[in-house]
């Protein structure tokens, strides 16, 4: 890989995001200093026990859907790369033609899909039960090479593998980050009036991805969940792979399926949430009401551990990726946009208006898994001049700027 002139880092966050990104820069030769506000990586949302990681794709092609393959086949290569320490286990995930919807979407997917069968393929009813190694009511997609990983360790694999070149402040919020011209470079406040300097900031906060001033006009949206951890049956010992359906359950890990998850609009700036029986309750009606052979016996949802986070998404469901956009900047340059005196392909992402070297990664939604990876790889490569070689679509697809020229579009305020 090419080395660069950029020598180093900041990345605020030390989530799935945020460690992927330094693991990608430094694969490029860039050091990076992460400063994770909390006692330790991976507490937010990238805290489950395990999470599974799969492709989101749509029944017809979509930029929404080259993307997740891009990250879904980014993330396989990956785990492989960074063997057993991530927790990972490719079983394979099944997503069951639970409803007609459902069953119309998998078609399509399996129709437009361009991979082959070792990636994608459709089972029915006995073929699906026979490799879930339980009885499901309904066929659906198989990928083989899905499965489940445990964040934790995923987070820390990945700063372990160039724990020369990244170095981890724990403890430590970025409280404001700011840009010397005269010297090319950011610094980075801290709560204690610490300043660290650095040639690219790349901010990785999770729900927090607006408290600086640069990224604060981004309109996220946060949605509450709970996963539930259920003690294995019999029965449910016997699932060998990830099953999604309503929710998802994976096989069980040291005895118990880390299964899930609720939904729950919330507020913006919503504090972290307080795990609740409800809600297990919840994902447990839901898995029996999909997959009755996995809830034969009676559960005392007393003696059921959960627990609660925060996703954060975007109104049309991607994540944002990429450079930081100047909001006034982009308004002037695209005013063109409200009278429809220039279209949206005519935008050159490359040209346009950016701080310099200020990137953000985040709004993962519930795939944070399966994109972020993928997220981090195409933020180092643009930070050294190698871009991917990956669609404009894709790339505008996921670009903070896309929301102005949308709101420059349709004529409304961008709603933040
Ligand atoms: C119930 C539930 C179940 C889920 N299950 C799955 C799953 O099975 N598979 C999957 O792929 N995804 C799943 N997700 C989604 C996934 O967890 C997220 O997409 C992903 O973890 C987001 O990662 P992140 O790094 O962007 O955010 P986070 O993991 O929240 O990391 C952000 C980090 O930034 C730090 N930070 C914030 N502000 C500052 C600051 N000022 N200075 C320094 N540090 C700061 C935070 O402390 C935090 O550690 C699930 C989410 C929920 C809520």
């Amino acid at each position: 890989m090419n080395k660069t002139k950029t020598k180093h880092a900041i990345v605020i966050g030390a989530g799935i995001a945020g460690c992927s990104v330094a693991y990608a820069l430094a694969e490029h030769g860039v050091k990076s200093t992460v400063l994770e506000a909390n006692n330790t990586i991976s507490n937010e949302a990238s805290g489950n026990t395990i999470g599974v990681y799969y492709p989101r794709l749509t029944a017809s092609p979509s930029p929404f859907s080259e993307f997740y393959q891009y990250a879904f086949l980014h993330t396989c290569d990956l785990l492989k790369q960074l063997g057993k320490n991530t927790g990972c286990k490719q079983t394979g995930a099944l997503m069951l033609d639970f409803d007609k919807n459902m069953r119309i979407k998998n078609q399509g997917i399996l129709k437009t899909s361009k991979w082959n069968k070792d990636v994608i393929h459709h089972l029915n009813q006995e073929q699906a039960s026979s490799i879930a190694g339980v009885n499901v009511p309904v066929g659906g997609l198989f990928y083989p090479q899905a499965g489940y990983l445990a964040p934790k360790l995923f987070c820390k694999s990945l700063l372990d593998a160039y724990s020369d070149m990244i170095s981890l402040k724990i403890n430590h919020p970025a409280k404001s980050i700011n840009y010397t011209t005269k010297t090319k470079t950011w610094s980075v406040t801290g709560n204690d009036n610490e300043t660290i300097t650095a040639d690219i900031v790349i901010i990785a906060s999770g729900r927090k991805l607006t408290d600086y001033i640069q990224s604060s006009w981004l309109p996220l949206k946060h949605v509450g969940g709970q996963v539930t951890a259920l003690p294995q049956t019999e029965q449910s010992s016997k699932l060998k792979v990830v099953v999604a359906h309503k929710g998802y359950i994976p096989p069980a890990v040291d005895g118990i399926h880390y299964m899930g998850s609720t939904f729950h609009r919330l507020d913006k700036n919503p504090e972290l949430l307080a795990e609740t029986t409800k809600d297990n309750l919840e994902n447990i009606n839901v898995l029996s009401e999909q997959i009755p052979s996995l809830c034969t016996n009676k559960i005392n949802t007393k003696e059921i551990n959960g627990r609660a986070q925060i996703r954060t998404t975007t109104l049309d469901h991607l994540p944002i990726i990429g450079r930081v956009p100047i909001l006034l900047d982009w308004q002037i340059e695209y005013k063109g946009l409200e009278k429809g005196k220039i279209t949206e392909n005519m935008i050159s992402l490359d040209s346009s208006s950016y701080y310099p070297n200020l990137y953000v990664t985040g709004a993962f939604g519930s795939h944070g898994m399966t994109s972020a990876p993928f997220a981090g790889a195409m933020i180092a490569a643009e930070a050294t001049g190698n871009p991917l070689k990956i669609t404009k679509e894709v790339k505008y697809a996921v670009h903070a700027g896309r929301f102005i020229t949308r709101a420059l579009k349709r004529r409304v305020a961008i709603n933040y």
